[in-house]
This record gives structure tokens, C-alpha cells and sequence, in this order.
């Protein structure tokens, strides 16, 4: 039993957000119970439209005092286009966590759950089951570049990938030890340095220089057209697989999308030294067009709850929630509309809370 108590930050943001927090409170409440883990959720309405309306911007000037502090950050959805441009709300709130409180780690898992159809054919569950570890702060996804002569012929765009060693290496350094702490100790790393003739022969040195500090882990390489290939063809070759911010993107929607729906995906954005709460988020939007129907799978939400946990070093906690999951969507009676099933999201959360042991 740890003794310890975890703060932990809520915002359910807007759409199925709302609607889905409460089965993620719920299950966690449930999990806490059973393992003797303490946790204090302190509630905060900002990142949604609400707020924006009254306040003509997406949080208060303070939110870095007001959640910077937390052990972490459970979100639910943020957006509504309706009302509010993607990109205002998106840089305004997710984004600012991600760059501010240094969460230079994506992290979500490609596991194929029983009940749920894969667009592969012939795969089961067990079948595939890796983890996509995406660097999260700079990389191709850096402001560096400019367009000069606009608009004449002589036009000209550059934008430049940023790779530091100390960014390259603190996220290689993670997924080689999430590679060492599972039963298949391999990591695949995503590169193109046959054609991204600087930057990328960099990463592979890194690479190269990061696995002599990890020898009982066993690890290759693939140039992303080719790995893109093989997540669709030979998803069974992978355990923990790591890219660049822009490999990383790509690879992290495609895992999730070859093992079925997006209502069930979770995500995390961490801090992995702690010094800054991670966020937590199921990777599904806020759904406008089901929202305030009941209808949303909450799963997504709850197995990021169950990230949450692994991550704070509850880990019989975190997996009890994630063998939960796994025992409901096997009933099919338990599972939402999206799924081919007839439970609405409270009935669907409170089976799973019901599974946890
Ligand atoms: P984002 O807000 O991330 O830009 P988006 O608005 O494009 O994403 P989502 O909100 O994720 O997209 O919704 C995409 C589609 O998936 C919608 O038709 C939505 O109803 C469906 N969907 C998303 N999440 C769920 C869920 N939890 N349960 C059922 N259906 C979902
Ligand atoms: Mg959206």
C-alpha cells in the first residue's frame, strides 16, 4: 500500500469530454479502493468554451499556480469548432502544456482488446500489442525557416529540423528503458537517413551510441516508409517502437487505427523526470456530433486513467484497470454503439469499475 497521496488536476474540457471524465473518475475511484492508493482530484472548468465565453480566453492567467504543482493532469477533450477556432483552443491550453511543463515524451500503446474489430484481417487479441514513443518538443516541428520573395517567381520556403543531443537522447533514453522493463526487451527505431542525409544519420548515431547503454535490449531500425508498411503487414515484429516528432506523429495515429476505434485509444504526455505534471487524454477529439447523447465510449478515458497510474509508479493498479477493460469488451452487451453494442457510457464505466480487481 503506498502512502503516498496523489493530486491529481481534472479538466474534462468540452464535448464527450465532460461526459466521459466521470466514468475515468469513477474507475480510478475504483481501482484507488481495491489497491490502497490514495488520490485527491481537484476539479477545474477552463480549456473549454464555457470558460472562453466568459473570459475571452481558453485559461486564467495562472493556470501554470493553479495546476503546475499537481502529481498530474487527467483531460478530458478539448475543442469546439463551433464556437471557437482548433487552433485557438488546441495552442491555448494542450499545447501550452505540452511546451511549458516539458513533456517531451507522447506515449500511447498499440494493443489489439478482445471485442474489438482490427481493419487487419485475421488478427487476434495478444496478437498485437507494442508501445509508440513519440518525441514531443522539437525536431521537424520546429519554427525555424522563413519564405522570402513571396509571391514572384523566385519564391522561396525553408523550414529546419531541430535535433539537439540532449532532446534526441532523453527520449531514446525512455524508450529503451521501456523496452528493457517488458518481456520482449526490443526497440524499433524510425529513421530515414537514406534520404534525410543530416538530421537523420544523427538520430541513428544516437541510436547506435543510446543501445550500448542498454545492451540486454535487442534493437533495429527501419526507414518510415518501409515501417509504415510493416505496422499494416507485420504488426506481431513490434514492442516499443521510437521516432522523431514527426515519425513519431504519424506512427501514433497509425498503431491506434490498425487496432480499430478511436474511442478506445489513450494517450499520455509526459514529463517523465517529474519535475512537471504529465497530461493524460483519451486521443479521440470532443465529438460534437454525439456529444450530450450519452453515446461516447468512455474507454479511452479510462485506460488513460490507467496510464496515469503506471506512470505515478502504480502499476498493479494501472493494469487492474487495463484487465477491466479488456473483461468488458469482451461481453458485447457491455460495449458502446461505436463498438456494436447497446450500453450507454455510464453503463459501459460503470461495468469496467465493476471488473477492476
Ligand atoms: P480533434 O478534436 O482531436 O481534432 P476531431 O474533432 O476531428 O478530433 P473526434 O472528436 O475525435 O474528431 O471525432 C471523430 C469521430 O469519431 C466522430 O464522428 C466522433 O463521433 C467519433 N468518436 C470520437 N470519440 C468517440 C468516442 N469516445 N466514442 C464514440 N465515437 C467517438
Ligand atoms: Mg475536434
Amino acid at each position: 500500500m503506498s502512502k503516498k497521496q496523489y493530486r491529481i488536476a481534472v479538466i474534462p474540457g468540452d464535448g464527450i469530454g465532460k461526459e466521459v471524465m466521470p466514468e475515468g473518475l469513477r474507475v480510478l475511484e475504483a481501482a484507488a479502493k481495491k489497491h490502497g492508493v490514495s488520490l485527491h482530484f481537484d476539479h477545474f472548468d477552463f480549456s473549454s468554451w464555457d470558460y472562453y465565453e466568459k473570459h475571452g480566453q481558453m485559461m486564467p492567467d495562472d493556470w501554470k499556480e493553479k495546476i503546475g504543482k499537481h502529481d498530474a493532469i487527467y483531460f478530458g477533450a478539448v475543442g469546439w469548432p463551433a464556437k471557437i477556432p482548433d487552433h485557438v483552443s488546441l495552442w491555448g491550453s494542450l499545447i501550452k502544456f505540452r511546451r511549458e511543463f516539458d513533456q517531451y515524451v507522447n506515449l500511447r500503446p498499440v494493443r489489439l482488446m478482445p471485442g474489438v474489430p482490427s481493419p487487419l484481417a485475421n488478427r487476434k487479441p495478444g496478437d498485437i500489442d507494442f508501445w509508440v514513443v513519440r518525441e514531443n518538443t522539437e525536431g521537424e516541428y520546429s519554427s525555424v525557416g522563413g519564405r522570402m520573395f513571396p509571391d514572384t517567381d523566385r519564391e522561396f520556403v525553408t523550414q529546419q529540423t531541430v535535433m539537439t543531443r540532449t532532446g534526441v537522447d532523453r527520449i531514446l533514453k525512455f524508450a529503451f528503458e521501456l523496452a528493457q522493463s517488458r518481456p520482449k526487451k526490443h526497440l524499433t527505431s524510425a529513421t530515414k537517413s537514406n534520404g534525410i542525409s543530416i538530421t537523420m544519420p544523427y538520430w541513428d548515431e544516437r541510436v547506435e551510441a543510446m543501445a550500448k547503454k542498454f545492451p540486454g535490449v535487442k534493437w533495429d531500425k527501419y526507414h518510415i516508409d518501409i515501417l509504415t508498411a510493416n505496422f499494416v503487414l507485420h504488426p506481431d515484429w513490434f514492442d516499443v517502437v521510437v521516432g522523431s516528432n514527426l515519425f513519431g506523429d504519424i506512427l501514433s495515429d497509425l498503431g491506434p487505427a490498425c487496432t480499430g476505434t478511436i474511442g478506445i485509444a489513450p494517450s499520455g504526455n509526459i514529463n517523465p523526470e517529474g519535475d512537471f505534471p504529465s497530461v493524460f487524454e483519451p486521443v479521440h477529439g470532443s465529438a460534437p456530433d454525439i456529444a450530450g447523447q450519452g453515446i461516447a465510449n468512455p474507454i479511452g478515458a479510462i485506460w488513460s486513467g490507467a496510464m496515469m497510474l503506471e506512470h505515478l509508479g502504480e502499476k498493479i493498479a494501472g493494469k487492474s484497470i487495463v484487465d477491466a477493460i479488456e473483461r468488458t469488451l469482451a461481453e458485447r452487451t457491455l460495449r458502446t454503439k461505436d463498438l456494436g453494442g447497446n450500453a450507454d457510457t455510464t453503463a459501459c464505466g460503470k461495468a469496467v469499475a465493476d471488473m477492476v480487481d
